[in-house]
């Protein structure tokens, strides 16, 4: 009997397949074959299949549980990761997201912003952010509604701890591909309508293993993919979202 090949091992001809499939979409929208950055989301992977994405290339990898971030960091000391908080953010949390992430994504709340403002350490550059819009109007996905996002930006750009990189979304699961494109576009027009020359929000934050060619049409500077790089997530993941 022949061995099955172990999911860790397969995990660099996924990752090569999956930047091929970002690299044909963005050449396909007409943009820069660079436009689009690859976040590795490895929650609920242990720290030896981030590594082997490592070895293959990968720097920036995505986390949505603070504690289980923190385990699998401790154990990847040696490699100069660029960590990307993209989970819920829960207020008793926000001092060991302020120190161990360089950025986070689906910040939705001023309490929570202030806070990771504050606690981000004074070593440390400035937190990168992205503001999170609910743009399906789904009341399970977080986020701020667009009519909200005007007032979290310019209170956000007034804290010193944090650097507005852009805007997230999270499209409605099992909604149809039309209805997702609609709303990966609204995150792209709300970003033109709000983008300044002193903040461009340069980064829209959006498109996930199912949707990633969507995302990249409509104007995607940064892809989360987790499941097409690593394979099913090996344990519960019923509190994803
Ligand atoms: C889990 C997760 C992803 C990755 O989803 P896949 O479908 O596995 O690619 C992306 N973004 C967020 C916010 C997530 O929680």
């Amino acid at each position: 009997m022949t061995a099955c090949p172990s999911p860790i091992d397969s995990i660099p001809a996924r990752l090569a397949a999956v930047r091929a499939r970002i690299l044909a979409a963005t050449l396909d929208a007409g943009r820069p074959p660079d436009a689009v950055g690859l976040i590795a989301v490895s929650k609920h992977q242990g720290a030896d299949a981030v590594r082997a994405a490592w070895q293959a290339g990968q720097r920036a990898f995505g986390e949505s549980y603070v504690q289980e971030a923190l385990d699998k960091q401790a154990g990847l000391c040696d490699l100069a990761i660029e960590w990307h908080f993209i989970g819920r953010i829960q207020t008793n949390k926000t001092r060991p997201i302020a120190a161990h992430f360089d950025w986070v994504h689906g910040l939705a709340d001023l309490g929570h912003a202030r806070r990771l403002s504050d606690q981000r350490p004074a070593e440390r550059p400035p937190l990168k952010v992205c503001l999170q819009v609910n743009t399906s109007g789904e009341a399970s996905k977080g986020g701020v509604v667009p009519a909200a996002v005007a007032d979290l930006l310019a209170a956000c750009l007034g804290l010193p701890g944090l650097q507005v990189m852009g805007l997230m979304t999270l499209p409605a699961p099992g909604a149809d591909v039309r209805l997702q494109r609609e709303s990966l576009r609204e995150l792209r027009l709300l970003r033109d309508r709000l983008a300044t020359p002193e903040h461009p929000l340069d980064c829209l934050s959006m498109g996930m293993s199912d949707d990633l060619e969507a995302a990249v049409l409509e104007g995607a500077t940064l892809v989360r993919i987790g499941t097409a790089i690593f394979g099913a997530r090996p344990y519960n993941n019923n509190a994803a979202h």
